[in-house]
């Protein structure tokens, strides 16, 4: 198969990738070209930030967050990055070192937060709170110090490398269930809310998973290859085998999805559904639904134990 811009331009090139959403095979650097164009384009479509925002990047050690890292700054935007060692064994260990060689590589600030110390690593939670499924208090403490420090140290945009296919994941989750509260928050960005939330915004929302391993390994990128221990027999990665099974019979499919979401049922929503009642949690001020936040209602449960 030959490349198809190269084709154009009346140049034979072996494709080194044959992107069947978009009936394109491509060249190395002719895909290296279209995927940066992509992540432009999401930025300014979505009017994410531009080069005078302060962003931070959520590392985890993965080939979509470091992608996006890198991509970030090649593209000249000020993105530095943060990185959450949730203690699960090997597993944190190697994601962190990972993180901070590419950190030290790409010259960039980056920003530590060990559970270990801050609260408890993720395996004594599963231990300590049995009742509570660890992904569920992983997710929470996660958001809660990534948007702590964001704010803290001076960041007005936090970004994550959420891939098309997660996303279609969870979309696919929530309209099983009807969840419009969930659903009304699926958008690629979540504006500031005062001086609570920062900005969130997912540049890799348009980007497959396949798309994201190719451009991390084009780069050179080293990464963590093992999935998180803990996210065997998820319901998530289920979801995304019957998505990919769809789209081998249907090219397109996951885009088509997606966009359709956003164009069609996403404006119904966000008028229907109303804000949260914010508030800040009496104990570390954060903000928090209720009196008390999830985090330190956590602490507290630890203290008890
Ligand atoms: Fe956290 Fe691992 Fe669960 Fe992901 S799979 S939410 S990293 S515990
Ligand atoms: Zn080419
Ligand atoms: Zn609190």
């Amino acid at each position: 198969m030959n490349c198809k811009i190269c084709k154009i331009k009346g140049i034979k090139k072996n494709a080194i990738v044959n992107l069947s959403s978009y009936n394109l095979s491509l060249c190395k650097e002719h895909f290296i070209e279209w995927f940066e164009r992509r992540i432009q384009n999401t930025i300014k479509d979505f009017h994410m930030f531009t080069k005078e925002d302060k962003i931070l990047v959520a590392v985890s050690g993965g080939k979509d967050s470091l992608g996006l890292w890198f991509v970030l700054n090649k593209l000249g935007y000020d993105a530095d990055g943060i990185h959450i060692d949730l203690g699960i064994n090997d597993y944190s260990k190697k994601s962190r070192e990972y993180v901070e060689e590419f950190a030290k590589k790409i010259g960039r600030k980056l920003y530590i937060v060990d559970l270990s110390t801050e609260i408890a690593s993720i395996s004594i939670l599963k231990e300590k709170i049995p009742n509570k499924p660890p992904c569920s208090l992983c997710g929470i403490i996660k958001r809660y110090y990534i948007n702590k420090i964001s704010k803290k140290e001076g960041y007005n945009v936090l970004a994550t490398g959420h891939n098309l296919d997660d996303e279609i994941s969870v979309l696919f989750g929530n309209t099983l269930n009807w969840n419009l509260y969930y659903l009304s928050k699926q958008y690629p960005i979540l504006k500031e809310h005062k001086d609570m939330f920062v900005r969130k915004v997912k540049p890799y929302c348009r980007i497959t998973e396949k798309e994201s391993a190719i451009y991390t390994f084009l780069m050179g990128i080293k990464y963590i290859k093992e999935e998180c221990p803990l996210s065997i027999g998820a319901t998530s990665l289920k979801y995304k085998k019957i998505f990919g099974d769809i789209e081998e019979q249907f090219p397109g499919t996951k885009l088509k999805f997606f966009n359709n979401f956003l164009r069609r049922l996403y404006p119904l929503l966000t008028n229907k559904i109303s804000e949260e009642n914010l508030q800040r949690c009496k104990i570390c001020d954060e903000p928090s639904s209720l009196e008390i936040c999830a985090v330190c209602n956590i602490k507290m449960k630890l203290a008890k134990l």
